[in-house]
């Protein structure tokens, strides 16, 4: 009788083990306008995102007399995905602007800037697969780089069900083709989570599983996050 021992790595596409992120890199303060800036590449995804203010605002019926208020805006170029995305906000990009403004929010200490509004633009290059996690990770750089007054960098990661097994940070193929995406975001030094969202459906225990991975891979993204901001603040001494 002939045993086949199943290699965990059998079930990924990209030969990535069940608990593996893709390629990471992150860069802090490569926009010279903008008041911080992150560039970030997760796999095949490439963002941009651009941090202004804290700044009084045009729109002076968004200011609060008690507090700053952040307002974000994701926007995936035409050319980030393979049918050409018809430019212009859609239902999926303010839902997305919407969560990663509250994904954000709370690490803020926007009470030290009232009447002032923060501005975020993600702007999504290239697009494969939880870009609006690699936003949130990307856009918590860009506003650390602003020097905004913050408890906590956040970020952003997603853990899935694919092939009956939970896996971190699914590609754009396992995000279509694999049976639930659990996106999250935490405070890394609580663990506090910012945004949690499920797409599919899993069991609890697969649910439980899949949080605790992708918040085991927030904690490894973490690092590259602050390996970023400590890059830029040495090379300006
Ligand atoms: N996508 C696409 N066209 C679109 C929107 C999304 O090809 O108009 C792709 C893109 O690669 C994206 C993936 O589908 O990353 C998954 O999209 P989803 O809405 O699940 O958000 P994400 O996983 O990027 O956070």
């Amino acid at each position: 009788m002939i045993f086949i021992i199943k290699d965990s790595n059998d079930n990924r596409e990209d030969g990535r083990s069940f608990d593996e992120l893709r390629s990471l890199k992150i860069e802090s303060g490569i926009l010279k306008r903008a008041d911080g800036s992150a560039y970030l590449e997760l796999g095949g995804n490439k963002i941009l995102v651009a941090v202004y203010g804290p700044r009084e605002s045009f729109i002076k019926r968004l200011l609060r007399p008690n507090t700053g208020v952040i307002r974000c805006r994701y926007n995936m170029a035409p050319f980030s995905v393979d049918d050409r995305k018809r430019p212009g906000p859609d239902r999926r990009s303010i839902e997305i602007s919407k969560i990663t403004a509250e994904a954000l929010r709370p690490s803020l200490l926007l009470k030290s800037f009232p009447n002032s509004m923060i501005d975020v633009s993600i702007e999504v290059i290239e697009a494969e697969g939880g870009t609006r996690c690699a936003g949130i990770t990307a856009a918590a750089v860009a506003l650390a780089d602003a020097g905004i007054p913050m408890k906590d960098i956040v970020v952003g990661c997603a853990a899935g069900k694919v092939n009956d097994e939970i896996v971190l940070d699914l590609s754009e193929k396992e995000d279509k083709e694999g049976q639930a995406d659990v996106p999250i975001a935490i405070m890394p030094r609580t663990n506090e989570i910012t945004l949690l969202q499920t797409d599919g459906s899993l069991t609890e225990y697969e649910f439980e599983k899949a949080i605790d991975l992708a918040i085991n891979g927030c904690h490894e993204i973490s690092k590259i996050q602050r390996n970023a901001l400590k890059r830029k603040y040495e090379e300006s001494l």
